[in-house]
Order: C-alpha cells, then structure tokens, then sequence
C-alpha cells in the first residue's frame, strides 16, 4: 500500500501539475503520479496564447516576464501569417505576441511548482488499474494509492477516461492525427520568424510552421474520419518549402481531441480534465490553456467539495458551461463553416476573412474575444 490521500492526480502535464499545485497550496493531501521521469518530452506546437499565460500567472504567480527570465517562454512574435496553400491570405499583426514554449522545459517547470507547493510526486509510475468510483488506482510496481478524489489527468490516451463509461464512439469521431518535424534553424531553408498556418491542404485540419528558440516547429493536424493521404499531404508540404527529403527526417505522430470534449467529465469520485477529458479547443487544436484551466477548475471544486462536504461536480460543471463549452462549441461551428467553405470559396472566404478583421480574430485566439460571436470575453 502506497498511502491515502485527499486527492491522487494521474499525469503530471500541465493539467496533472496545475491541479497539483492547486490542491497542494491549500494544504490537502496529494499524491501526483506520472508514468514518465521528467524532464520528458511532449509532442507539441508550443504556442502561448495570452490566456494561457494570464492563467499561468494567476496559478504560478509568474508573469511573461518572469516566464522570459527563467527561460521557458522561449520565442515570441506579435506577427502572424495565414496561407491558403501557397497563397499568402494575409502577414498580419496582433496586437498580443505569441509566445512559445518548449513542453521539455514547460511542463518540468510546472512539475517543480506542484513538488513546492507539498504535493508527493511519483515519478516513472505506471497507471494500470483503475477504480473510478472507490478514487483508488494501481500502478505497474503493485502499489496502490487511495484517494478521498482522483484527476484523471493523464492525457489523450488516459487509462483512468478508459475505466469510465463514455461515449467511445463520440470520442473516435472526432480525434485528430498530428505529425510533428522539428528541424534546426540552419537545416530549415529560410527563415521563421512568426507563426504561419497553412489551410486549404487538408478538409479538415491545418499545417502550421512555428518558430521557436534555435528551430522551425513544423507540423500537421487533421480530424482523422474527413482525412486521405495525411503523411504525403505533409511530405508535398515540406517539399514545397524547400526540404529535399522529408521522408527521411526524424518524424512523431501523436493524436490530439478535435471536437471530443466530454459535456460531463464527473464519475463517482472522479474528475477528468485536459486532453483526458477531451477539453481541447477543435479549430485550432489549443490545449495547454484549457489544460491549465481546467486541471484548475477540477482542483478548486474538489477542495471545496470537502471542504463543504458536498459532491465537487456541481461547482466542475457549473465553471466548465460558463466559460469552457461556450468556447469549445462555438470554435467548433466556426471550424465546420470553415472547412466547408474552403473548397467552394477557396482562398477568398479566408481572405475576406483575415483582410477585414486580422487583430480581432488574433484576440479571438489569445481569448480577449469570444468564439462566440466574437464578443469581449472575461475569464474568472
Ligand atoms: C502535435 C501537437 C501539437 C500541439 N500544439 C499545441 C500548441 O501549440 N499549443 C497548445 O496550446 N496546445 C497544443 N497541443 C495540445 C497540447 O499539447 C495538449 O492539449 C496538452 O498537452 C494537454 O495537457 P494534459 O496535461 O491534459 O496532457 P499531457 O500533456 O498529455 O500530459 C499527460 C501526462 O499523463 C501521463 N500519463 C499518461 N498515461 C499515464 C499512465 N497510465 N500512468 C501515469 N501517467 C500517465 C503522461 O506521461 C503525461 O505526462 C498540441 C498537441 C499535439 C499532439
């Protein structure tokens, strides 16, 4: 027997370390358990956006500033770029810079906040087995941790979501395959200085070419059931930009929720959050905020479920429908209109689109606006 509990939090990415923190800072007991040693690597575009490092601050205590200083925001560009194949839409600029991470360091950072604020870290420990309903899992060395609550927070491939019931035919339909290169600035053939999308190669999904510290983070994503030809869409991409053989570059798929988020993410003693619960914003494939947000959110209902001694879903959901879904439902129409506008307007939609209103759609991204309807969006 491992030990009891408050809370045993499976998986230490950014929802596992947010919740961590959290639960931990308030005095509760917490058990954080990850199967991977940290630092470890995570497949991942990197890209801030200004609610994601507002978020950070409020939890973290540590602004962009402090984020720069100690190395972790590691590139920045208020510049952006929209492609519709190769045909520039539009260089615009935002009037909030994107900012980029790499997940090495990110999530190892955010590891070491959750370690400061008391929480128990275990560290190369496998989740095997899970009892939803007792809080109660088991790991792959035998031991047995027992908690008062579990966070499922262990990810698109979660085996605490696999012990629930769900919707699994849902959760399919709407996944998406990603593949990620990451090449050395010298070995890319020009010059990234800011973020660049490319629409119009894939009917639903995007490539994106991201700069970051020394590298060009270059990747695609798409919904899996509307996609034919993914690799050689990607390998033609690249081509295109300039690299000879991208065949034979080191490359990693990994799929990321597109439109899967789970309406009710409450099972008995547990709660699922981030990429467990599908809480992945489905047009541009955003995830590190809503992870921070929502391991947040988990967190805080389940300190005051105990501390008031009522059910923690009520105050999860309530949090979740004010100002998650709105969010996920509505990028999710706009993703629809998008993608089946594209290969009737081609370009023109896209570029209509951008050309009239390119800093308010940037705010829409970094969550100053609203995908719904794009109003001024406030964030608790
Ligand atoms: C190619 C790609 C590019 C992306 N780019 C961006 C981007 O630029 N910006 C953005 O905001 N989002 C991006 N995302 C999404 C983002 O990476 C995720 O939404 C985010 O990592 C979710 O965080 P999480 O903590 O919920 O899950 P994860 O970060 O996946 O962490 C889950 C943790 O659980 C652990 N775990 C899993 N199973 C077990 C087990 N059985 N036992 C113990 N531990 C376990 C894992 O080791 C891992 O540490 C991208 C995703 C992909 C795939």
């Amino acid at each position: 027997m491992s030990g009891k509990f408050d809370v045993i939090i499976a998986g230490a990415g950014p929802t596992g370390s947010t919740a961590a923190t959290i639960l931990a800072g308030k005095g509760f007991k917490v058990a954080l358990i990850d199967k991977a040693e940290f630092p470890r690597k995570k497949l991942c575009g990197g890209l801030l956006t200004y609610k994601a490092t507002e978020v950070l601050n409020k939890i973290f205590g540590c602004d962009v500033d402090c984020l720069k200083k100690q190395g972790i925001i590691n590139f920045e560009s208020p510049e952006y770029s929209i492609n519709y194949r190769d045909y520039n839409i539009r260089d615009a600029e935002s009037s909030i810079p994107f900012r980029f991470v790499d997940r090495i360091d990110f999530d190892y950072f955010l590891l070491q906040k959750a370690a400061n604020a008391g929480a128990q870290i275990f560290t190369g420990e496998e989740i095997k087995e899970c009892n939803y309903q007792d809080a109660e899992i088991k790991t792959a060395s035998n031991r047995i941790f027992k908690g008062k609550y579990l966070i499922g927070a262990d990810g698109v491939h979660s085996t605490i979501r696999r012990s629930v019931p769900y919707d699994k035919k849902k959760w399919r339909d709407d996944m998406a395959a990603t593949i990620e290169i990451i090449f050395d600035k010298k070995d890319f053939p020009r010059e990234v200085a800011k973020p660049e999308l490319y629409i119009g190669h894939l009917r639903a999904g995007y490539i994106w070419v991201f700069p970051a510290k020394g590298k060009v983070v270059t990747g695609i994503g798409a919904l899996t059931r509307c996609t034919t030809d993914f690799k050689k869409t990607y390998m033609d991409f690249l081509r295109s930009q300039g690299i000879a053989n991208p065949e034979s570059m080191h490359m990693q798929g990994y799929p990321l929720p597109y439109g899967n988020f789970m309406e009710n993410p409450c099972f008995g003693r547990t709660l699922l959050a981030g990429d467990a619960a599908g809480l992945v914003e489905p047009l541009f494939g955003e995830g590190i905020f809503y992870a921070l947000q929502t391991g947040r959110y988990a967190a805080e209902s389940i300190a005051r479920g105990i501390t008031e001694n009522k059910s923690p879903d009520k105050f999860y959901l309530e949090r979740l429908e004010k100002y998650v879904f709105p969010e996920l439902r509505y990028s999710n129409r706009l993703r629809w209109t998008l993608f089946y506008s594209q290969p009737l307007l081609k370009h023109m939609s896209f570029k209509m689109m951008f050309k009239s209103m390119p800093r308010i759609l940037a705010d829409m991204v970094h969550g100053v606006r609203s995908y719904k309807f794009l109003l001024k969006k406030e964030w608790d």
